[in-house]
């Protein structure tokens, strides 16, 4: 499996967040040299980025974070995606409910993860789950932002009272990542 890699958009997103948290400094002083040398100088929107030095900077934010750390990725993931708001309109305007957006899912995945796959398993009126494919490395914290992320695409599509979890997962040590969202249409 070829290691994902990440849009630069979206590390630029998540720099922006942590600064105005107030982790970004703790966090960079504990990744490695080589990610704190990539991400500690311009980073440029249309570069892509390795996704191992992304999650070191998130695992190293989430564990500052302490007890507050679940919430604090759910939001970061819907900042990259208000962040991104007109590749999120881009994507999902020629559809009319979140029912029929979340088929479309991919392509947004598409402009933030360069190899990884995001599989749609199942949709229904008001429910579906996704299931990432082809991503050798992922952890807790990493997959957090994806899930904020899908609450945010479908809160900005007009979805309303979203949920979402992220019930079973590989940075758990379970067989697959899964994620499930509901919301009233
Ligand atoms: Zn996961």
């Amino acid at each position: 499996m070829i290691n994902d890699k990440i849009k630069g958009a979206c590390v630029k997103s998540v720099l922006a967040f942590l600064l105005r948290e107030g982790l970004l400094a703790a966090a960079l002083s504990e990744v490695s040299p080589m990610t704190r040398e990539l991400f500690g100088e311009g980073v440029l929107s249309t570069n892509w980025y390795s996704a191992d030095a992304y999650i070191e900077l998130l695992d190293a934010a989430s564990a500052r974070a302490g007890m507050g750390a679940q919430w604090l990725m759910i939001r970061l993931g819907k900042q990259i995606i208000s962040d991104g708001l007109s590749t999120v309109y881009r994507v999902f305007l020629p559809v009319e409910s979140p029912f029929l957006a979340v088929s479309r899912g991919h392509f947004l995945w598409r402009t933030y993860f360069k190899h990884s796959e995001l599989i749609l398993l199942r949709a229904g009126k008001g429910e579906a789950e996704f299931e990432v494919r082809s991503e050798p490395s992922t952890s807790v914290a990493y997959c957090l932002t994806k899930l904020g992320g899908m609450i945010g695409a479908l809160e900005i599509i007009g979805a309303r009272s979203v949920q979402g979890e992220h019930a079973s997962c590989r940075g758990h040590g379970d067989q697959h990542c899964r994620f499930r969202l509901s919301w009233d249409e």
